[in-house]
């Protein structure tokens, strides 16, 4: 089988070390064999970004739009096999999957937009005669580090808006998920960039993880992933010889508040949405499900009707809702969490089970505990998988309250057809995204993105607000 190589300083570069991508919906199918990148490698790629930025620094907004924009167009004129590809790899149902590498496509045509765009300020000196004015200038070379849940979206949220103001990348992607990586490095290789603009260095992070971190040369990190590796991340950052900017997205514990007179029927679509789709294995996901007491029992009878109708099985097989959970440490995540909620005392209203398709693969019901205390671990770490709680509190103060009592703030939402509560909801949760009457999963791209706590530290990503992160402001005086 063909190895897929590193793309380095402009070239394609074998490695001694390789590792298969396996289909998780069918273990025997084998995605492909892919280069792990040896430390020196990670050296070069960023070596090899370091030469480039000093032309890149100064290459046109039209040279980079261009670039952008042929980027986008490939990516969309390709997103059915794209995203097969995604779904195969990642196990997120086929539409997701595509769905996702339409959201790549859109990222990356948004920011050749916004390379156009960067303006500066200019503002009257307190001095006579002076001139002062505020533009922002690229970092220089930026360690990109990705997750497995997203292969395709988010590292074109970090990528586009990099390249679009004149960064150069080095870029790693999750382990499990490098063959939408590989074939998003190909395309933005075609793209026409100086050799050493973009690097792909794939591998496992605990091999050369700390290579991106510590190195002198790079001068920042945008990190996506579990608060664990988040915090490894920063704590590398700013105690390495050249502290770096750095910015983290990382988990959520996402609540999703459903009120006595709420639409029964939008929130339970509304919360089998946010906790199962995409097994659950969404930042965003909403995995506490606090219900005031008047439409409990009525909520929790309607959402685990939902819950059993919802097609378990392979990602690419037609019909398939909830694909297979993404590899066999995280399955053993999720039974793990599904033993301690039981020992915990809450019940295990529905699901659960492994299950058997015609393929081996990584099945899982999804699963619903009731009688769940917001102290209980299941209420309280992020399991990352398709386990819902369900939460009863008597009226919306307690509601608030509970929602808010998370060491997380990501996303959070609300049911209800009150204007006063859902106004005073927006205002009052402390999360970074808010959502009324919809999923706490499914954000637009072109406004932020990005929590509060322990969910995220640094800048907001996407949309406008990404120039702050990939940009340093310089303030220029002149004596006119
Ligand atoms: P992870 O933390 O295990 O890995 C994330 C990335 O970090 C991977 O590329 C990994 O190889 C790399 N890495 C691991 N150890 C490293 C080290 N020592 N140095 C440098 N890099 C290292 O996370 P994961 O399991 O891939 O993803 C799931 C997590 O991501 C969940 O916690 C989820 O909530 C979070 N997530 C957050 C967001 C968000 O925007 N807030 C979005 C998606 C996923």
């Amino acid at each position: 089988m063909t190895v897929h190589r590193n793309f380095i300083g402009g070239e394609w570069i074998a490695a001694s070390d390789a590792a298969p991508d396996i289909n998780p919906s069918d273990l025997s199918d084998v995605v492909g064999e892919y280069a792990r990148a040896t430390r020196k490698q990670a050296e070069t790629a960023i070596a090899a970004a370091k030469a480039a930025f000093p032309v890149f620094v100064h290459s046109t907004p039209q040279a980079r739009a261009d670039a952008l924009k042929q980027i986008g167009d490939e990516i969309l004129a390709r997103k059915e096999e794209l995203g097969r590809l995604l779904s195969r790899e990642e196990g997120k149902p086929l539409a997701d999957g595509i769905a996702e590498v339409t959201r790549a496509a859109q990222v990356f045509t948004f920011f050749s937009g916004e390379a156009l765009r960067l303006a500066g300020e200019k503002i009257a000196s307190i001095r006579p005669g002076v001139e002062v004015e505020m533009t922002r200038e690229p970092l220089g070379v930026v360690a990109l580090i990705t997750p497995w849940n997203f292969p395709a979206a988010i590292p074109a949220w970090k990528i586009a808006p990099a390249l679009a103001y004149g960064n150069c990348v080095v870029f790693k992607p999750a382990d499990l998920v490098p063959a939408t990586a590989h074939a998003l490095a190909e395309i933005i290789a075609r793209a026409g960039l100086p050799a050493g603009v973009f690097n792909l260095v794939m591998g496992r992070g605990s091999e050369i993880g700390d290579v991106l971190l510590t190195h002198d040369d790079v001068a920042a990190i945008s990190f996506t992933g579990s608060v664990s590796t988040g915090r490894k991340v920063a704590q590398a950052a700013v105690t390495a010889a050249k502290m770096k900017k750095v910015q983290l997205e990382m988990g959520g514990k996402n609540p999703l508040v459903v009120l006595d007179d709420a639409d029964l029927a939008l929130a339970v679509e509304t919360a089998a949405n946010g906790a199962f789709y995409q097994t659950g294995q969404r930042c965003t996901a909403s995995s506490r499900l606090i219900v005031t007491a008047g439409i409990h029992d009525r909520f929790v009878e309607a959402l685990t009707a939902r819950t059993k109708s919802l097609v378990v099985d392979d990602a690419l097989k037609p019909g398939t809702q909830i694909g297979p959970v993404v590899d066999e440490g995280q399955l053993e995540q999720d039974l793990r969490y599904l033993a301690i909620g039981k020992d915990e005392g809450a019940r295990l209203h529905w699901g659960g089970e492994r299950l058997n398709r015609e393929h081996q693969g990584f099945y899982l019901q999804p699963a619903l505990f009731v009688g769940v205390d917001n102290g209980m671990r299941i209420a309280r770490e992020e399991i990352f998988g398709p386990v819902a709680a369900v939460i009863r509190v008597q009226d919306y103060d307690e509601a608030l309250a509970v929602a808010n009592d998370t060491e997380f703030g990501l996303s959070s939402g609300i049911c209800t057809t009150s204007l006063k509560h859902a106004t005073h909801f927006k205002r009052h949760s402390e999360a970074g995204m808010a959502m009324v009457n919809l999923p706490t999963a499914g954000v637009d791209y072109h406004v932020p993105f990005g929590g509060r706590k322990a969910s995220s530290y640094g800048a907001r990503e996407q949309g406008r607000y990404a120039v702050e992160f990939f940009t340093s402001v310089k303030t220029s005086y002149a004596l006119a």
